[in-house]
């Protein structure tokens, strides 16, 4: 064998995994296929500025100090977060009145109080009730694989407290919004996490109100630009002796007898390994890189199954001012029954609407040093179809990029657009090209309860030996759940290697 272990992929899982892989004196490859580590969380440089890809905003942090502590070492010495305060303006779509989200629970329920003084009390009690229980459950299922019903039984006899809160994670988040608050206002202010996490707010869960939690017990920026967080993690890999191999793509995934064998590149090299372990997206690593006979119909059915999350287009600009902000981030506060309409065009439709809900993000606002002295970086992500009603998305995206511009300029910074210096796009189909991210889904597979834990593919494969999987289509789509996943695979592959090494 080449190697003991290969990583496919050197997005935030795959990054996770084979760092922990190689500090444990494992030899260890990871293929990457673009020429950049991170996948949907990492920057480029065009310019003179540095660009997020996509992901930008970092929450529930210690997932990341979890990896350097597992690998021996100290997160600050790698990378650095800046805590976002506030965490965002909000500009209301209903009267287009801004507002500027606190970071604090109390900050939160003194904009609430404004309204409701009820609401501000009620999320106050709901935070502090289920704060408790969200901590503590949030840290176990982030680190215990969850892919057969055994694992949560496990789960929930670590941490009976949970099944108490279980209506409000089963609950559509609009009927929890509906259940905690009476004013309209607290309900679009607390409503903007579930669109965050992919769904409009009837069709999202009542678990994703813990996004809205976890916002407030901190969100964070890293010092140098989204790159910073997998740069220090492939750092920690190559001090370990790891290597990686950029701008290679693994083609196929060699499996005789029920077992990996290695890995095929689309130049046709070959490379064993005794496990691998996939950073791709499950359906493409079962659907394509291996097939059937050694993938059994019954998976291939049951992947077949599963909803993509949303897709979207991010708008890149560099500007040539300083702007005029009050936080990092600008969002939309939309009446939920907007959302719906919204989405349903977008997603049942094929529509794209440049002017779609999207999150705004400067980085320079936290870390000047991204752009030149005296100018800006702004990032708008739009969601959007991945197949569009009638057309490609090589047709219209520059037309789709003027048109969100001009949603920034009217709906969020005026006079922005006559201090663009650069601009560009990434389309779904360009991060389906560029990074394999399937049906361009930011967070792999629906972020719904019931698309959770479970219901998304094992991080030990049931059907081939040797085979592991990690990143978002195997745990909560998000750059922690990525981290997370990677540590529980390379847990679970250890146990076997270190059976064989
Ligand atoms: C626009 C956008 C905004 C987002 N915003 C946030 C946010 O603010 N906060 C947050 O927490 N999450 C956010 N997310 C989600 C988050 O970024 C992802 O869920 C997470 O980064 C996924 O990590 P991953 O390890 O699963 O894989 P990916 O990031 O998809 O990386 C996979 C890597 O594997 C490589 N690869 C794939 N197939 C092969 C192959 N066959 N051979 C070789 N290499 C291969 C790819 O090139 C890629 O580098 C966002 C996502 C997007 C797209």
């Amino acid at each position: 064998m080449d190697y003991d272990a290969i990583v496919i992929g050197a997005g935030s899982g795959g990054l996770s995994a084979g760092g922990i892989l190689a500090s444990r004196g494992l030899k260890t490859l990871i293929i990457e296929k673009s020429n950049n580590v991170g996948g949907c969380a990492s920057s480029f440089a065009a310019d003179g500025y540095q660009f997020d890809v996509g992901a930008c905003i970092i929450e529930v942090p210690w997932v990341h100090d979890w990896f350097y502590e597992r690998t021996g070492r100290r997160r600050e010495d790698y990378v650095r977060f800046i805590r976002n305060d506030p965490l965002y303006e909000l500009v209301d779509m209903m009267d287009g009145n801004r507002y500027l989200m606190p970071a604090s629970f109390e900050g939160v329920a003194g904009l609430i109080s404004r309204f409701s003084p009820r609401d501000a009390e009620s999320f106050l009690k709901f935070c502090r009730k289920q704060g408790a229980v969200m901590d503590r459950f949030s840290e176990v299922m982030m680190q215990t694989p969850q892919g057969r019903i055994r694992d949560m039984l496990r789960l929930f006899t670590k941490y009976p407290r949970i099944l108490g809160s279980m209506k409000y994670i089963m609950s559509p988040y609009s009927k929890l919004m509906e259940d905690l608050f009476e004013h309209p206002f607290t309900r679009r202010l607390l409503g903007t996490p579930a669109v965050i996490g992919g769904l409009p707010p009837s069709l999202q869960s009542g678990f994703m109100f813990w996004q809205c939690y976890a916002e407030h017990v901190g969100m964070y920026y890293p010092e140098g630009g989204m790159g910073a967080v997998p740069r220090g993690m492939a750092i920690v890999f190559g001090e370990f002796g790891g290597e990686l191999m950029m701008e290679s793509e693994v083609k196929r995934v060699i499996v005789k007898k029920g077992k990996v064998k290695g890995v095929v590149l689309t130049d046709g090299t070959i490379i064993t390994a005794k496990v691998i372990v996939s950073n791709a997206n499950s359906k493409t690593l079962y659907e394509r890189m291996i097939g059937e006979p050694d993938v059994p119909k019954a998976v291939i059915k049951g992947l077949k199954s599963y909803e993509f999350s949303p897709s979207c287009a991010v708008g890149y600009l560099g500007l040539d001012y300083k702007i005029d902000l009050k936080a990092q981030h600008m969002m939309v506060l939309a009446d939920s029954r907007l959302l719906e309409l919204f989405w349903s065009k977008m997603f049942d439709e094929g529509i794209a609407l440049g002017e779609s809900v999207g999150l705004i993000s400067s980085p320079t606002f936290v870390d000047p040093t991204l752009a030149p002295a005296g100018h800006s970086v702004l990032t708008f992500i739009t969601m959007a179809p991945r197949h569009l009603k009638g057309g490609r998305w090589n047709d219209i995206k520059w037309d789709y990029l003027e048109k969100g511009i001009n949603m920034v300029d009217n709906l969020y910074l005026p006079g922005i657009k006559d201090h663009v210096t650069f601009k560009t796009i990434a389309t779904p189909e360009d991060f389906e090209n560029r990074i394999n991210l399937l049906n361009g889904s930011i967070y792999a597979y629906s972020m719904s309860i019931m698309s959770q834990m479970l219901f998304r593919p094992s991080n030990r494969s049931r059907c081939i030996k040797g085979l592991y999987l990690c990143g978002a289509s195997t745990h909560m789509g998000s750059v922690p759940g990525a981290v997370a996943s990677g540590i529980m695979t390379a847990d679970l592959a250890l146990n076997e290697l270190e059976k064989v090494v």
